[in-house]
């Protein structure tokens, strides 16, 4: 079975097609700029040459149109009709409480995406776009949406309530939701299997590290609690995010700067984070390079993103009242082994021995970071947040088929 996996957003469309039986990947690429008339689609069939054109894209359903052209394609194509996809699997970032796990796409599913757009205003508008333009190119294949949000439904009210008037969470559904399920799943899933040890004997904290970045308590293999909450603002620090703040700071600074809700808004969601402390942006290749060179600014900007993680790591220790392992993923948790090294070395108290040398080896592959005698085991595993949703709609499908 193939299956098509789309990340849409509001004028981007990342793609991937996966063989099943095999779990390998066929072809991906991305669509950028739609709605311009200079659309950029990369286009990657696997073992052949990569593909790039620009032309006018106005709409998703002419990304999809163009990328499947090309799967198609007599010379870069990997496919040799369109009946040979059978499923699609789309990345949804907001279910609400909705969804606490995938779902094939029928009227009422569209019925609920719509109804948390309010709740994921940049992104489920844009998944309803991709899933819209799947449907006008390819009406008859089935098609499943896996949530960001699923693997956090498993949260006990303790975590998932503010403790605010319950009129606002009763009414407007205000609560922690949490994000990157996906990927805190898959990596914690794989930490059992590297440690040969059941999941639902484990405590583990797992550390999405990205442009946007969480943590979460993962206790017997469910998500107990995690950093990001009714957004992804809250929680760690970020590229560009602030993170965790005073709320009180929201109003004071809106009268003092005379700013609107809209800028102060902007202001913490694309102008804080690294890229406010550091002064030189939010990538934390560079902000590594500059602290190391001895710039100052750069190395308070770290100092505090780790700072903030290593907090997060102890308060999941608390909650979950122990902790076999911590799992570091994602862009800059898989690559930064300054980052981890930090992290590991101020967590002695935990029983975490770092092992520098396998920390700092240059390998790109799943990893134990930590000696054989370390209470606690720290590992570095890369996500594959594709690979989670091919895998889930492949299972609907099985599932559906097997009730027909
Ligand atoms: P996204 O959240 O957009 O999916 P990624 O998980 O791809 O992001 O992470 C992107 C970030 O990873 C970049 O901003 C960069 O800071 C960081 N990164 C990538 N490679 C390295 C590296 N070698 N060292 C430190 N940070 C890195």
């Amino acid at each position: 079975m193939n299956i098509l996996v789309i990340n849409a957003g509001s004028s981007s469309l990342k793609f991937q097609l996966y063989a099943m039986q095999w779990e390998s990947v066929l072809a991906k690429g991305k669509v950028e700029r739609i709605g311009m008339d200079s659309a950029i689609l990369t286009y990657e069939p696997t073992d052949m040459r990569e593909v790039r054109e620009v032309s006018e894209i106005l709409e998703h359903t002419t990304a999809i149109r163009k990328m499947l052209k090309l799967l198609l394609h007599p010379e870069h194509g990997v496919l040799k009709d369109i009946h040979e996809i059978n499923a699609v699997g789309h990345r949804v970032v907001h279910g609400g409480e909705s969804f606490s796990g995938s779902a094939i796409v029928d009227d009422e599913v569209k019925r609920e995406i719509r109804r948390l757009f309010d709740l994921a205003p940049l992104h489920n508008p844009a998944h309803m776009l991709g899933i819209q333009a799947v449907e006008a190119n390819m009406p008859s294949v089935p098609q499943a949406v896996v949530f960001d949000t699923a693997f956090h439904q498993t949260m006990p009210p303790v975590a998932y309530l503010y403790p605010i008037p319950m009129v606002l969470y009763k009414k407007h559904q205000i609560r922690r939701y949490g994000f990157h399920g996906t990927s805190h799943a898959y990596v914690s899933e794989r930490a059992a299997a590297i440690l040969g040890r059941p999941l639902e004997d484990l405590k583990i904290v797992t550390c999405h590290i990205g442009n946007g970045a969480s943590c979460t308590a993962v206790m017997n293999g469910k998500s107990m609690d995690t950093s990001m909450g009714m957004t992804p603002l809250e929680g760690l620090m970020m590229g560009t995010r602030s993170g965790d703040i005073d709320p009180a700071i929201v109003p004071y600074a809106m009268d003092k700067e005379e700013l609107t809700l809209g800028e102060v808004s902007s202001m913490l969601n694309k102008h804080s984070g690294l890229t406010a402390i550091s002064q030189l942006g939010s990538d934390m290749r560079e902000i590594t390079e500059a602290m190391e060179a001895g710039d100052r600014s750069a190395r308070l900007a770290f100092e505090m993103y780790e700072y903030r993680l290593r907090k997060y790591i102890g308060a999941y220790a608390a909650a979950m009242n122990g902790m076999d392992a911590i799992v570091f993923t994602a862009g800059v948790g898989e690559n930064s082994a300054v980052l981890r090294a930090a992290v590991c070395r101020n967590l002695s108290f935990f029983g975490v021995e770092l092992d520098e040398e396998a920390n700092s080896r240059r390998e790109s592959g799943e990893r134990v970071i930590t000696r054989n005698s370390s209470r606690v085991q720290v590992l570095v595993i890369p996500t594959n947040e594709e690979l989670v949703i091919a895998r889930e709609t492949h299972q609907l499908i099985l599932n559906q088929n097997n009730v027909v």
